[in-house]
């Protein structure tokens, strides 16, 4: 796995555990978004007694850290997935609906925002939705 990810949970001052290596295993293993409910599935066999709000709050941790982002999906659910962009620059991320798998965008595609009338401009956070490669291919 990726040593960049235990660092940046050390450098947040977070122990990992083995739970927490496992989690992000998964992630590197699977490379692509993954829904809580899921990696719990994985998990629950060897770490029978945490249970999934203790996998959520691992996730929102990791989220903090700049080692996972959120994606949204179709549907209610919330999905999580690696940022391979370590930098802490400002990007955002693009998610094929079919398979899950998520990128880094390179750069930021929105123009300069300080034209807005009304308000003055902090931040912004969108998602890029598309089709990979492999799965226009099939
Ligand atoms: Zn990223
Ligand atoms: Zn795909
Ligand atoms: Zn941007």
């Amino acid at each position: 796995m990726n040593a960049d990810y235990l660092q940046q949970l050390k450098k947040g001052r977070f122990k990992i555990t083995p739970k927490r290596r496992a989690i992000l295993e998964l992630f590197d293993q699977k490379d692509k978004c993954l829904s809580p409910e899921a990696i719990w599935d994985h998990l629950k066999k060897t770490f029978k007694r945490s249970g999934l709000p203790s996998v959520y709050r691992n996730l929102e941790i990791f989220v903090k850290q700049g080692i996972l982002v959120r994606v949204d999906r179709e549907g209610r659910k919330r999905y999580y997935a690696l940022c391979h962009d370590h930098s802490g620059h400002h990007h955002h991320h693009i998610v094929c609906v079919d398979c899950g798998k998520v990128d880094d965008l390179p750069e930021c595609p929105l123009p300069d925002l300080k034209g807005i009338k009304g308000f003055k401009i902090l931040n912004h956070s969108m998602q890029i939705n598309g089709i990979c490669n492999e799965c226009s291919s099939k």
